[in-house]
């Protein structure tokens, strides 16, 4: 089984919205009035070669993101993408030797814009979706909570991804993706109240890809929040959930917004384990941004 990086252009957002600053309302709103932007981030999807298919995991952003609606607040003031018609997931994959129409299936973390924005180069792929994650995103109310379902496919019609398979490790709720069930998705609620991870199997160890869960490892192991979540609790809570799985086995951490994301796995690969995140400092520079996992 090997897993891929796929970067899809660069985002910057604020810093209080990595960190949440304050409680509440406050926390909210601080990215708003904030004037610290972030350093360019990685906007990354990840691609599982698996002997059931390819599955996709998150499709990034569209070079359309670098026009953002203006009326909306966020849109406005908060967040900047860059990205070219050549760095989105389609013609990224076909560099990887994958194309579009191989990928079996889509799964999304969850329905913001730079973790949908590719979905309209995968037409043929089964399209999994947390059903509350969708209804979250749809319509008037999804465009004023920040997602844009104006610009999903028009034939977007996702496959309900429900976690019925029970509890997984400290997870309470998941569903194994695969007949052999070494990829599975967990969830991880508190970026969106439906925000879902996928672990990837590989015996003792795992790779753990996990969207926004968090936007990089140190706010994950620091158990800090993010300015967006709509439950702090919530958030807490997923991130400890993390950490306890992460104490557990050996587990290479990948967020789609983590810039070490590529050094970490590319490291894993070629010492053939996977570093415990826990222990984890980048080394050097990397050849790849594949890894080898068995
Ligand atoms: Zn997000």
């Amino acid at each position: 089984m090997r897993v891929h990086v796929v970067e899809t252009g660069r985002v910057q957002i604020k810093a209080s919205q990595i960190v949440g600053q304050g409680h509440g309302l406050r926390r909210r709103l601080a990215p708003f009035s904030d004037t610290e932007w972030s350093d360019w981030l990685p906007v990354n999807a990840y691609l599982i070669e698996h002997r059931d298919g390819v599955i996709l995991v998150d499709t990034g952003v569209s070079a359309g993101l670098k026009r953002l609606p203006r009326w909306h607040p966020y849109f406005r003031w908060c967040v900047r993408f860059d990205i070219e018609p050549e760095e989105e997931a389609g013609p990224q994959l076909r560099a990887l030797g994958v194309a579009s129409a191989d990928v079996r299936r889509v799964v999304l973390t969850h329905l913001h814009i730079d973790h949908d924005g590719g979905l309209g180069h995968f037409p043929n792929s089964e399209i999994l979706v947390s059903p509350g994650e969708l209804q979250r995103a749809s319509g008037l109310a999804g465009r004023l909570r920040g997602f844009l379902p104006e610009r999903w496919p028009k034939a977007f019609d996702p496959k309900p991804l429900v976690l019925d398979s029970g509890p997984y490790g400290p997870f309470a709720r998941s569903k194994r993706l695969t007949a052999d069930g070494a990829i599975v998705a967990v969830a991880t609620p508190g970026h969106t109240p439906d925000h879902l991870s996928i672990i990837v199997e590989d015996g003792e160890k795992a790779v753990f890809i996990a969207g926004d869960a968090s936007y990089n490892e140190a706010t994950m192991l620091a158990g800090a929040i993010d300015g967006v979540s709509d439950d702090e609790s919530q958030a807490t809570t997923t991130l400890a959930a993390i950490r306890a799985f992460a104490a557990s086995r050996p587990t290479i951490y990948l967020p789609a917004h983590d810039p070490d994301a590529v050094r970490r796995l590319a490291r894993a690969a070629a010492s053939r384990e996977i570093a415990d995140p826990c222990l984890a400092t980048p080394v050097g520079a990397i050849a790849t941004e594949s890894g080898l996992l068995s």
